[in-house]
């Protein structure tokens, strides 16, 4: 399949923001990928060759880029950078600078999908010596073989930001329409952009289809697989189950306002658990390997050996997936740390041993997917739960199973509340003993109930350079919620609650220099910055306005902490705020 093809439906997805002409667009490419492509048509429409759980990643910057499209072109760096701060993208830079091109190509070959699949999937993995030359070399080569447009996508997959507006919800749709349109009996109208149903149960039918398909991501979490199982039929699609090693979307829970708001929500009687303060590991392993991945499923197996090695030795049970909240502790006083002291020890890349020694962690297992082989997800809590009570040798500072009681009783909850919140935990899980473990979902299945206002989980967009003294940092933040289908839509602007000094907590420098490479444009003081890092932000209130896209904006903001553990994609949305706003009436 020619790549030019591909770039068809991207720009024909880049030209318009009607979520069902996106999905029809989608639709009508699978249904013309031969069935060997799917896999990798399906990874690109994500902007990616790997899986987003995959540890392997292109990790190409901008300025390998540059130098690629440089030596693609004969165009000087220079050139290159003074082009890139007149348009601000890349992938218009790359389309340009083809257009311009120095060095006649007398030996071009139209590109394939397959070609420039391969290639950048080779250049994620080479290694060692030279590996950044190979990678350049690489996507050059791609450069030197593709038209205007092809260049512009070949650069923006690359830097992993293919601006075609599509989210998860839209992918899954798409293989609905292309794999099931015929067993649901239902068209696309075009002209009035809506579906039209062959019969009365036919929008049943197809929302039926939809969380097939939705299944059989939140247990993968992989798009590819899941391609290829709507492809292979209904009965593969229905098949498909967790894998040891490949992590599957975390169970997520609901708030509750109180006590009685709990067992509203979970039954009675329900278990009542520590809401630990720490952050959420899912636990891979099969026979001697073992797998880490945090709730943004990141794979920090390397930055754990410590867990490893707990893991291995008091979990008595070949195979298995397990959902665990690791806690930081003290040694000296033997009391657990706040979240946020251990939060570093997700993102180091070195020195690794000492910080394990440093903080060590003790792992708290609460859920479990799979053990020696059997899915559990379809059982009830409470025998999931006697199975990891059988499997952990539980060993005091090193691991144990979620401190647990089971009531009806509205005394005893609270006394097991005050209990919690008195040895540093957030508050307390109402989980109902009976619901199975639904991926992915924020479904009823459990509650957290804490004592402090709902805090927002937002991304920071933009934000402005200080002045005076904090002329070198950034110092006004701005900050964006989500909609259902990804988009990012502003609420406010952020400046207190960030610490001058770096030893009193996180600093302005901290934060400005964790956001300086996901400066996409300086305008004056302000700058705008690619959607990456998440924070958490409380407030006094929320208000309507007109300044925001969100059309809300927060009264008094405050930052709160680093997100490390969260995605964008996991960022509060704007029917979480829209709840919030109508709950402080
Ligand atoms: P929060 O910001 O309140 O931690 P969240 O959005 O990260 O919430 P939720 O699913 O809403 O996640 O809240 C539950 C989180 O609490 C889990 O993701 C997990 O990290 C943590 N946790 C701590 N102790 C437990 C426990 N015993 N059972 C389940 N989750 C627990």
């Amino acid at each position: 399949m020619l790549f030019s093809k591909f770039v068809d439906t991207l720009e024909k997805l880049s030209s318009t923001s009607k979520r069902l002409e996106k999905t029809n667009i989608i639709a009508e490419l699978f249904k013309k990928v031969p069935s060997e492509l799917i896999s990798k048509v399906t990874l690109l429409l994500t902007g990616r060759v790997f899986p987003s759980w995959d540890e392997h990643e292109l990790g190409i910057s901008d300025r390998l880029v540059i130098r690629a499209i440089s030596l693609a072109t004969g165009i000087s760096q220079d050139e290159i950078e003074k082009l890139w701060k007149q348009l601000g993208d890349l992938g218009k830079v790359a389309e340009q600078c083809i257009g311009l091109k120095k060095q006649s190509t007398l030996f071009s070959e139209p590109l394939t999908v397959s070609k420039v699949f391969e290639n950048l999937r080779k250049a994620a993995l080479v290694e060692g010596e030279g590996a950044m030359d190979m990678k350049i070399k690489l996507i050059a080569e791609l450069l030197t073989n593709a038209t205007l447009r092809e260049a512009k996508y070949v650069v923006r997959t690359v830097l992993g930001d293919l601006r075609i507006g599509i989210g998860e919800g839209i992918l899954r749709d798409a293989l609905v329409w292309a794999c099931f349109d015929k067993k649901i009996g239902f068209s696309y109208d075009a002209a009035k952009n809506e579906l039209v149903f062959q019969s009365d149960d036919g929008r049943q039918k197809y929302n039926e289809y939809v969380e097939l398909v939705q299944r059989a991501y939140d247990l993968t979490n992989d798009f590819a697989v899941v391609a290829e199982k709507s492809f292979a039929g209904e009965d593969a699609l229905k098949k498909t189950s967790v894998e040891t090693g490949r992590p599957l979307k975390v169970m997520l829970f609901q708030k509750a306002k109180d006590i009685e708001d709990g067992f509203s929500i979970v039954g009675k009687p329900c278990a009542c658990e520590y809401k630990y303060d720490g952050f959420r590991l899912q636990i891979h392993k099969k026979a001697d390997k073992v797998w880490l991945y945090t709730r943004r499923l990141e794979n920090v197996t390397k930055q754990f050996p410590d867990v490893v090695a707990v893991i291995k030795e008091h979990i008595k049970a070949d195979d298995f997936i397990l959902d665990a909240e690791v806690i930081g502790f003290d040694q000296k006083t033997g009391k657990w740390l706040p979240f946020q002291q251990i939060s570093h020890r997700i993102k180091r890349k070195y020195d690794i041993a000492e910080m394990a020694k440093g903080i060590p962690v003790i792992v708290n297992v609460f859920d479990a997917v799979m053990v020696n082989g059997k899915i559990l997800i379809d059982l009830p809590f409470s025998e999931r739960r006697k199975l990891i009570e059988n499997i952990v040798d539980e060993k005091k500072d090193k691991i144990g199973v979620a401190k647990q009681i089971i009531t009806n009783s509205n005394d005893e909850v609270k006394q097991f509340y005050e209990e919690a919140l008195s040895l540093g935990n957030e508050g307390i899980m109402m989980k109902n003993l009976n619901a199975p473990y639904k991926p992915g979902s924020r479904v009823g299945y459990g509650v957290k109930l804490k004592p402090v206002m709902e805090t927002l989980d937002l991304v920071i967009v933009g934000a402005e350079w200080g002045e005076g003294k904090r002329a070198n940092w950034l110092s006004s933040f701005v900050l964006a919620c989500r909609d259902a289908d990804g988009n990012l839509l502003t609420i406010g602007k952020m400046g207190t609650g960030i610490k001058e000094k770096s030893e009193e907590g996180i600093s302005f420098e901290h934060l400005t220099n964790l956001l300086k490479p996901y400066i996409i444009e300086e305008k004056g003081r302000e700058v705008k910055i690619k959607p990456a890092i998440v924070i958490e932000v409380s407030y006094e209130e929320i208000q309507k306005s007109p300044t925001y896209s969100s059309g809300f904006a927060l009264r008094f903001p405050r930052f709160v902490r680093i997100r490390e553990d969260k995605s964008v994609e996991e960022i509060s949305t704007i029917d979480d705020i829209k709840k919030l706003f109508a709950e402080q009436r």
